[in-house]
C-alpha cells in the first residue's frame, strides 16, 4: 500500500466510509501525499501523456485561436491569458511562440496560471517565467478583466461523487474499509435534489456523476467574459452527458483499479460539458465540437505540412504519427471534446460553432 493509502485505511477505520470526491481529492491534492502535489505526471517516463505533450501543433493553433478571437472583439488591452491546470506550461508556451506576431497581443496580454501543484508550478515558472506569469489557486482569483481562457484536461482532474439510481432516491458510492482493505460500497438510499432531472432519463441501477467544484470555476469564467469580453476553450474527454462509472486510474500509461495505490496513480472522470455549459449562464456556449474537427477548422493539415518539409527520417514519422494521434477519430479526435465560452453579443471563437 502507498503511504496515502495506510493514512486513509487508519483514518476510515475511524471516520467511517468517504464519497468518492473526497477520495479523489485526497488521492490528487492531499499536500503531502497527493499525485499532483509530490510530481510531474506528465510524458513518457510519467503516467500520461496529453496533447501539448505530443505536438507543438496543438499549444500553436489553441494560441491562434484565442489571439483571433480576441482581433475579433477590437483587441481589449490590458487582458488576461490565463490557463487553468497549465502542466509543463508546454501549451501556453507554443501558444506564445505562435501568437509573438500578432500586433499588440503579447503587450496587452498578463498571463495567469491556475495551479494547484507545487512542482507543476515549478515547471511552469521554467518554461513561462520569460513573460511574468502570475500563480494562483483558484479561477476566482483571476482578475476582473477581459479574459482569454484555455483548458486542456484540467475538469477531468476535478473530484466527482457518483450516484445510482435506487427507485425515486439515490444510492452514494462510497469508500471504506472492509478486510483491511480500501473497498466500494454504498450508502443508503435518499432522495436528492440536486438530480432530480436525472430522474427522467435513468432508470433503477443507473449511475450518474456529479462535479461540484467545477461549478464555481465556469462561474467566474463565464461572468468576466460576460462583463468584460473574452473566450474560454475548454478541452477534455467527455460528452454532452457522460454516462455511467466513467472513474478511471491511470499509472504508467496503464490502467488500474482506482483503489490500488491511492496518490501513487492519476484519477480523472469523463467531463460533462453540459453541466459545465448550464453553469455558464451569463456567457454563451458553442456547440460540443470533437477535438479532431476543431484542430482540421484552425488548419492543422496545413500546419503539420509546413513542419514536415524540415523533417526527414524518423523526426518525420513521428511527427506524422503525432498529428494522427491528435485528430483521428480511432485516437483522441473524437473522444476529446472542445466546449467554447464567448460574449452574447460577439460571435464564437474561431473553430466553433454557434
Ligand atoms: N493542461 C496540461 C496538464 C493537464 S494535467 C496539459 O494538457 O498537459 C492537470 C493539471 O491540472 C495539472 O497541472 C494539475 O496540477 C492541475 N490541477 C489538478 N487539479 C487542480 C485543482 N483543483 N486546482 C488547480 N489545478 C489543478
Amino acid at each position: 500500500m502507498t503511504p496515502l493509502g495506510d493514512l486513509l485505511l487508519r483514518r476510515l477505520a475511524t471516520t467511517g466510509p468517504i464519497t468518492v470526491a473526497d477520495y479523489m481529492a485526497d488521492c490528487l491534492l492531499h499536500p503531502e501525499h497527493g499525485y499532483y502535489t509530490t510530481r510531474d505526471p506528465l510524458g513518457a517516463a510519467g503516467d500520461f501523456t496529453t496533447a501539448p505533450e505530443i505536438s507543438q501543433m496543438f499549444g500553436e493553433l489553441i494560441g491562434l485561436c484565442l489571439a483571433q478571437a480576441w482581433l475579433d472583439q477590437g483587441k481589449p488591452a490590458p487582458f488576461t491569458l490565463a490557463e487553468l491546470g497549465p502542466g509543463r506550461g508546454t501549451l501556453m508556451a507554443d501558444a506564445l511562440r505562435a501568437t509573438a506576431g500578432v500586433p499588440g497581443f503579447h503587450a496587452a496580454a498578463q498571463l495567469h496560471l491556475v495551479e494547484a501543484s507545487p512542482a507543476l508550478r515549478q515547471a511552469q515558472q521554467t518554461a513561462l517565467g520569460a513573460h511574468h506569469p502570475t500563480w494562483s489557486d483558484t479561477a476566482g482569483d483571476l482578475p476582473d478583466a477581459p479574459l482569454f481562457l484555455i483548458a486542456n484536461e484540467f475538469f477531468d482532474a476535478l473530484p466527482i461523487r457518483q450516484f445510482i439510481r435506487d427507485g425515486a432516491g439515490w444510492r452514494e458510492r462510497q469508500i471504506g474499509v472492509q478486510d483491511g482493505a480500501l473497498s466500494f460500497g454504498l450508502s443508503a438510499p435518499a432522495p436528492l435534489a440536486a438530480l432530480t432531472h436525472r430522474l427522467d432519463d435513468t432508470q433503477q441501477g443507473d449511475l450518474v456523476e456529479t462535479r461540484a467544484p467545477a461549478t464555481p470555476v465556469i462561474q467566474a469564467i463565464a461572468h468576466r467574459i460576460a462583463r468584460h469580453g473574452g473566450a474560454a476553450l475548454i478541452v477534455d474527454y467527455g460528452d454532452w452527458r457522460s454516462p455511467g462509472d466513467t472513474l478511471q486510474a491511470l499509472r504508467r500509461h496503464q490502467h488500474e483499479d482506482p483503489l490500488a495505490h491511492p496518490g501513487a496513480a492519476d484519477l480523472t472522470a469523463h467531463v460533462d460539458f453540459e453541466a459545465l455549459a448550464t453553469a455558464a449562464a451569463p456567457a454563451a456556449f458553442t456547440r460540443l465540437t470533437t477535438q479532431g474537427v476543431f484542430l482540421e477548422r484552425l488548419g492543422i493539415a496545413q500546419r503539420a505540412q509546413a513542419l514536415a518539409v524540415k523533417l526527414s527520417g524518423a523526426a518525420l514519422d513521428a511527427h506524422i504519427a503525432a498529428h494522427r494521434r491528435l485528430t483521428l477519430p480511432s485516437e483522441m479526435g473524437s473522444l476529446f471534446k472542445v466546449l467554447g465560452l464567448y460574449p452574447k453579443s460577439n460571435p464564437p471563437p474561431p473553430g466553433l460553432d454557434e
